[in-house]
């Protein structure tokens, strides 16, 4: 059976540049743009134009140099929103404008203060605008999770009707639990009557941490496009992140094994480390897939086994996200054998003897320190070569 390919959606410059504190300007938009292109997004949500001049500039900018990823800008369900989106794309190779409206009651009575048909019609007219422009519209009824079912199923059988080839169901304020969110997929897929005619794409946020385990569920119900952000950053707690998510499906081939995707895992660190030193946001040490400890092993008997074999402990080769190799912490957890091992890593073979006489050195400084460095391991094992 042919594989189905999920396609991944990156808003890493869109809902991720809305984390606080992470505003780039055009120059760094478009470097991370390249990247993402080189890791094999298959869209790139550039930006949201009518928010500011420079928002329009960078998606006019990322336009003209990307080749192979559609470039799409957000536009609320707004005339002059859409003209300034379809603008903005109108010089890409693939462009896209994604359209979006609120759907759930708290947003329409509070925010929007309109009637279920006047959101219907408004949603209908944006997506018949979008198209005079662009022939790849996405719609997004806004806090999907939290609208009423039968009302989402009309407004989004409308908005294919309409002309969207991308039908998103946005959980927008990290709501759902995975079961209920997956169910809620798989209910579009099953009660849209035009459904073959969209692709379904999930939106999840990090509210209550489930943001990966919700978009996993989604794909294994039926949706074909995942909208995440590198290092998981965007709006309070932030998106999915796509390293774990292209990750888990890659590691997890067995059980997703009817997926492919089109991410070259190897631009993962590269990837990680430019949108975390371009927008100033660090990534917590202990992350998932992208941490600095995510591959350091500390413990003395997890070290002894990853030396005799790699997966004892590593599920994942760090090879695999474009790293060099698994960083043992050399700490007053370590054995001798993890000692010995780094050494010669170093070209530095030493003897049982000397081990011995290393060892209580060593573990008094990693007492102290809490992490021994390679120069002061090296540093160690020289005063003791030349004792011996
Ligand atoms: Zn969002």
């Amino acid at each position: 059976m042919a594989k189905q390919k999920i396609m991944f959606f990156d808003t890493t410059l869109r809902d991720g540049e809305q984390s606080p504190g992470a505003s780039m300007n055009v120059e760094k938009k478009a470097r991370i743009a390249r990247q993402l292109e080189k890791l094999g997004v298959d869209v790139i949500e550039a930006g949201f134009p009518i928010a500011s001049p420079g928002d329009f500039q960078a998606v006019k900018e990322i336009s003209g140099i990307i080749e192979k990823s559609e470039v799409c800008a957000l536009a609320r369900s707004l005339p002059k929103d859409i003209q300034s989106a379809a603008k903005a794309v109108e010089g890409a190779k693939k462009p896209r404008i994604h359209v979006f409206l609120a759907t759930s009651p708290i947003h329409m009575q509070f925010k929007l203060c309109k009637s279920k048909g006047e959101v219907v019609k408004q949603a209908v007219d944006s997506v018949k605008l979008a198209r005079q422009y662009c022939n790849n519209v996405e719609f997004s009824p806004e806090d999907a999770s939290r609208t009423e079912k039968e009302f989402l199923f009309d407004i989004i059988e409308r908005a294919i009707d309409a002309g969207a080839s991308t039908i998103n169901i946005p959980d927008t304020v990290g709501y759902a639990m995975p079961a209920e969110y997956g169910a809620l997929i798989r209910k579009v897929r099953e009660r849209v009557p035009n459904i073959e005619n969209a692709v379904i794409s999930c939106h999840c946020h990090n509210d209550l941490g489930l943001a990966v385990a919700n978009s996993l569920e989604a794909v294994k119900n039926g949706a074909r496009q995942v909208e995440c952000t590198i290092n998981g950053i965007g709006e309070r707690a932030g998106n999915a992140a796509l390293e774990e998510i292209v990750m888990a499906l890659q590691t997890r081939k067995d059980f997703f094994q009817e997926f492919e995707h089109s991410i070259n895992t190897r631009e993962i660190i590269n990837s990680s480390r430019m949108v975390s030193e371009l927008s100033g946001l660090f990534v917590q040490r202990n992350k998932a897939i992208v941490g600095k400890n995510a591959f350091a092993h500390s413990a003395g008997i997890h070290q002894d086994g990853l030396i005799k074999k790699k997966s004892t402990y590593e599920i994942i080769s760090p090879q695999e996200i474009g790293l060099e190799e698994t960083e043992l912490v050399l700490g007053k957890h370590s054995g001798k054998h993890a000692i010995k091992n780094r050494l010669e890593s170093f070209g530095i073979k030493i003897t049982e003897q000397e081990a011995e006489a290393i060892f209580p050195k060593f573990k008094a400084m990693a007492d102290e320190k809490k992490e021994v460095s390679n120069e002061e391991l090296l540093a160690l094992a020289k005063g003791i070569k030349s004792l011996i």
